[in-house]
C-alpha cells in the first residue's frame, strides 16, 4: 500500500509570538546543511526497505517555501528515484509573502500540485496581533499568483479566536477566500502554547474565551458549509474532492516517514520521532530515532483519529478488523446523540459541528480504556 512522505523544514524568518513549532531563523548555510541531510536520509530509507510506493509527500514546517526551489526540486527527484511516486499528491506550506509569480511557476514545474498558504485571517488587525509577516493584500495575490501559476489545488488556513475577532470579521475572511481560487480551508483556534510569547496575562486577557471562541467555530463551519466547503474533518474544509490525501494518511492510521528535525513518522509497525534539533540532524549521517510507541494501530488509536473524519467510524469494521463489541460503544453513544453531539446511522457513528468541539472528551468517553 502507498504512503505518505513528510519533509520538515525548520527555518521561518521570524518566530510568530504564538507558535511553537520547531524551527530556526533561515540562513543559506543551514537550508544547505539541512538539504544534504534530507537527501542523505531519503538513500538511507531506500537503501535499508527499498522501493516504497509514495502518493503523498508534504513539505510542512516552518515555512517550506523559503528554500530554494532548486533544493526542493532536487528532494523531490531523490524521493521518486529512491521511493517512487504513484500518483502523488505534492504539497507545500507557503508564508503570502515569500512566494512570487516565478517562484510559484517554479515550483509547479518541480511537480508541486497543491500549495498550503499560511493566511490566518484577511483583517489587518488580526494579522498585526498575530505577528505575521504579510498583509491581507499579499495574502489574496498570492493566491491568485498561486492560480496563475497553474495551482488547482489551493488552501488557505484561518485562525480562530484572536483578539478583536468577531463574526463579521471572520466572515469577511471567509467570504473573501471563498471568491478567491481557494479549494480548500483548514481552520485551527489559536491556542496559546506553553513558554512562547502569547503565554502571558495581557494576552489571555484580550484573547475570546473558550465560549466565545466556540461560538466562532460553529459560526465558521456554517459559512464555509454555505460557500461550499464541505467539513470532513474537525478543522478541515474542502471544495469538491480537494480532501488534503498527505492528512488522510494520519487520520486513517496509515503509514508515512516523516524526514526532519522534530519529525514524527508511523513506519514499519512503529511510531517514532527524530530530534527536534537542527544541528543534529545536520550532523548525524542519519536523523536519530525514538519510539514514541512499538505497538500502534490498535483499536483506540484507530477509532481516536478516524472519528475525527465527518464520514465517521465504522464499528463494523471496527468489529471485524478489532474485534471489539460495537453494542457497548454504541450504548455509550446514546447519551451523546441526546445531547446533539454524535450522529448515529447504524453501526456508524460521527461527531456533530457541537459534537466536534468536545471531540477530547467524547474519545475519552467512548474510546480510553475500551474495554
Ligand atoms: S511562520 Fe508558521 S512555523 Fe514559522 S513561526 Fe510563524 S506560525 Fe510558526
Amino acid at each position: 500500500m502507498a504512503i505518505g512522505l513528510y519533509i520538515h523544514v525548520p527555518f521561518c524568518k521570524s518566530k510568530c509570538p504564538y507558535c511553537d513549532f520547531y524551527s530556526v531563523k533561515v540562513n543559506n548555510e543551514l537550508v544547505e546543511g539541512w538539504f544534504l541531510a534530507v537527501l542523505r536520509n531519503l538513500e538511507h530509507y531506500g537503501g535499508k526497505y527499498g522501493k516504497i510506493p509514495i502518493n503523498t509527500v508534504y513539505f510542512g514546517g516552518g515555512t517550506p517555501s523559503l528554500v530554494p526551489e532548486e533544493m526542493l526540486h532536487g528532494i523531490l527527484k531523490k524521493a521518486d528515484e529512491v521511493f517512487g511516486f504513484e500518483n502523488p499528491e505534492i504539497s507545500l506550506e507557503a508564508n503570502p509573502c515569500s512566494v512570487d509569480l516565478d517562484k510559484l511557476k517554479n515550483l509547479k514545474a518541480a511537480g508541486f500540485n497543491r500549495i498550503s498558504f499560511g493566511v490566518q485571517s484577511l483583517d489587518e488587525n488580526e494579522l498585526k496581533f498575530l505577528g505575521r509577516l504579510h498583509n491581507s493584500k499579499e495574502a489574496i495575490l498570492a493566491i491568485e499568483n498561486a492560480a496563475l501559476a497553474g495551482f488547482e489545488n489551493i488552501s488557505a488556513d484561518i485562525m480562530l479566536g484572536i483578539a478583536g475577532q468577531t463574526e463579521n470579521s471572520l466572515y469577511k475572511t471567509i467570504s473573501d477566500l471563498a471568491k478567491l481560487p481557494v479549494v480548500h480551508i483548514s481552520a485551527y483556534m489559536l491556542k496559546i502554547e506553553k513558554g512562547t510569547p502569547f503565554d502571558c496575562q495581557q494576552i489571555k486577557l484580550c484573547v475570546p474565551d473558550d465560549d466565545k471562541t466556540a461560538e466562532l467555530y460553529l459560526f465558521a463551519v456554517k459559512v464555509l458549509e454555505d460557500l461550499g466547503f464541505r467539513q470532513y474533518e474537525i478543522s478541515n474544509f474542502a471544495k469538491n474532492t480537494f480532501e488534503c490525501r498527505h492528512n488522510l494518511h494520519y487520520w486513517r492510521c496509515e503509514e508515512y516517514i516523516g524526514i526532519g528535525p522534530g519529525a514524527h513518522s508511523f513506519f514499519d509497525g512503529k511510531r517514532f520521532a527524530a530530534k527536534p534539533s537542527l544541528d543534529d540532524f545536520i550532523k548525524n549521517p542519519f536523523q536519530s530515532k525514538e519510539i514514541t510507541d512499538s505497538s500502534p494501530a490498535g483499536f483506540e488509536e484507530f477509532a481516536m483519529l478516524g472519528i475525527r473524519l465527518l464520514q465517521g467510524l465504522d464499528l463494523e469494521f471496527c468489529e471485524k478488523k478489532y474485534g471489539i463489541d460495537a453494542k457497548k460503544i454504541l450504548q455509550k453513544c446514546n447519551i451523546l446523540e441526546k445531547n446533539g453531539l454524535v450522529k448515529v446511522c447504524g453501526k456508524k457513528i460521527s461527531l456533530t459541528a457541537k459534537g466536534c468541539l468536545l471531540s477530547n472528551s467524547i474519545i475519552a468517553t467512548l474510546f480510553i480504556d475500551f474495554q
